[in-house]
């Protein structure tokens, strides 16, 4: 802290508290009229814990038009109440990694507290196209899009007709081709369809090089290069995650830490619990450090110890499991409800049903060393809690996109998309008493509002109980808010959630889903985003540059 912030903070101190005195002297003034307001919705008498503000205090909340019009301690009239009485009432949670963006998807998050779920890691492409579909169909919850660069290297190199379409983005996903190197000019091509999708409003480049190990450096560093340029972050899935070298999880964050550096890009590591796992008493001090040396870097995490995906990936081909650290005897294969016990049971598992659904723990939240090593990467400073979810799949393998409510009997999906934000309210808050109340809701909310407020300044209204805030509100029971979601049957909504509200209309009201409306807005992008910097690489080297350059470095050595 230098001096003048020393001598400030006693004097903000006095301010505030002199404000204080005067705020409650007046309180009563401005809110008289406000009582007598007729808001479209009131939230009466929870405990506001808002992050921002830092407020933790019980209030009632005035809606007008989907903002927050008034917050007051009497009582509000409106044409919709909510009781909130012995709830906490908290800004709606914002997921920055959510596979799963169609409505049934959505639907089970609601439950999890989640206004907001928004596909940063894949993305879509082309933008435009993905917002109107979005907006056609509608959504329960805000939604977003970065511009997806597997996407755009399936286009290019796979011939992918790019629309926008979810079930598009999956097959693009699924296709060979997309992962190799490319030429030059494919790659310019490939960068020239994200720079597009950035200035078409995308939320970012999302960057799941860890599916594309093959790909181009120089790409990767290009696209940084353009995030960079736009000022919108990137998020990736790290290109190496392996326990072991080569390939490892160090030469994974190496890759981040230094295209950050050499950038200056606001590079996002997703799902830092799962990518560093075993190795993350030796990362996390490497990311403090690259932080601290001025880099932008945020971090995200789940609070699981497990991955999930199918027992055909690649994730599990026999010959590459070693140098992932992982044993067949890890992996939890759910159409049988069992640990496979052999590599042939593996190998005739892959054959028989590619799509069946597996679990591979990666740290075992049984195995309290092995929980610390979680806790590092969930408690992290300053990282936002997200889930990961996909969607769900049937038995068959076709995944649920229809909105259907409840979800059929045999949809599954790793647990996390029902319980990964209600995991953090009932076991780390409440249980186990490894976060306070409100530093669990700031992870879940304000953090990744502010990782996306300059890419898109709507950020700054959410994540926040205030006057002005979008009406994105969560109404919860502090003493029973748990998840129920688990690996054998993850489709079990998490409970707790009183009262869920979407842009100012609440979608899950006293514990019921309303399955009839879609509030969900878009989170996206200034339309028509400009550069918002020359970058230094960008810039020529001119003569002055270098003179300037000679003379600092004479004067450094004593010379004339
Ligand atoms: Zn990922």
């Amino acid at each position: 802290m230098t001096m003048a912030r020393k001598l400030a903070v006693p004097i903000i101190v006095a301010v505030l508290a002199f404000c204080g005195l005067i705020l409650s002297a007046c309180q009563h003034a401005p809110t008289a009229p406000v009582a007598s307001e007729l808001f479209d919705l009131v939230v009466l008498g929870g405990k506001i814990v808002d992050p921002d503000s830092r407020l933790e205090a019980v209030r009632s909340i005035g809606i007008n038009g989907g903002r927050i019009a008034a917050i007051s301690e009497q009582r509000l009239v409106g044409k919709i109440s909510l009781d909130a009485a012995g709830q906490v009432v908290a800004p709606g949670f914002i997921d920055l990694h959510s596979h799963g963006m169609v409505v049934p998807s959505m639907w089970m998050q609601a439950f999890d507290g989640v206004t907001t779920a928004l596909d940063l890691e894949g993305g879509s492409l082309p933008i435009p196209d993905a917002y109107a579909i979005a907006q056609d169909e509608g959504r329960p919850l805000n939604y977003g899009y970065s511009a997806n660069w597997a996407a755009a290297r399936s286009a290019v190199l796979a011939g992918t007709k790019l629309d926008g379409h979810f079930l598009t983005n999956l097959a693009a996903f699924a296709k060979p081709n997309w992962q190799k190197l490319a030429t030059p000019a494919q790659s310019a091509e490939i960068l020239g369809l994200l720079e597009q999708g950035v200035q078409q409003g995308a939320l970012g480049i999302g960057l799941l090089v860890g599916y594309a190990r093959e790909s181009n450096h120089e790409e990767y560093v290009g696209a940084a290069q353009i995030a960079a340029r736009y000022g919108v972050p990137t998020f990736t899935h790290l290109r190496h995650s392996n326990a072991r070298e080569p390939g490892g999880v160090i030469e994974g964050h190496e890759e981040l830490i230094a295209v950050a550096a050499m950038t200056g890009a606001h590079m996002h590591l997703c799902h830092l619990n799962s990518t560093a796992a075993r190795l993350l008493p030796e990362v996390v001090p490497m990311l403090r450090e690259a932080q601290r040396r001025g880099l932008r870097i945020t971090v995200e995490a789940y609070p699981y110890g497990a991955g999930s995906t199918v027992i055909g990936s690649q994730l599990f081909d026999p010959a590459l499991l070693d140098a992932q650290g992982i044993s067949e005897t890890d992996i939890f294969y759910v159409p049988a409800h069992k640990r496979i016990e052999s590599r042939e049971e593996l190998i005739e598992a892959r054959k028989s049903n590619p799509s069946g659904p597996a679990v591979i723990a990666f740290l075992d939240e049984d195995n309290a060393n092995q929980r610390a090593m979680l806790d590092l990467a969930v408690l992290y400073a300053d990282a936002a809690i997200a889930s990961d979810t996909l969607w769900w799949v049937r038995r068959n393998g076709n995944p649920v996109v229809e909105p259907v409510w409840p979800l059929p009997e045999d949809a599954y999906a790793h647990p996390r998309g029902a319980g990964a934000f209600t995991k953090m309210l009932g076991r780390y808050v409440r249980e186990r008493k490894q976060l306070s109340l409100m530093e669990a809701i700031r992870k879940a909310s304000l953090v990744p509002a502010q990782i996306l407020e300059d890419a898109a300044p709507q950020m700054k209204r959410k994540g926040r109980i205030k006057v002005g805030a979008d009406a994105d509100i969560i109404v919860f029971d502090p003493d029973t808010v748990i998840d129920k979601a688990t690996y054998a049957n993850p489709r079990q909504p998490a409970e707790g959630m009183r009262h869920v509200i979407v842009a100012g209309v609440p979608i899950i009201r006293d514990g019921t889903l309303d399955t009839t409306i879609m509030p969900g807005q878009p989170v996206r992008g200034p339309v028509g985003r400009l550069p918002v910097k020359s970058t230094t690489a960008q810039r020529p080297i001119t003569e002055t540059d270098v003179m300037t350059a000679v003379r600092n470095l004479r004067a450094a050595a004593g010379l004339r």
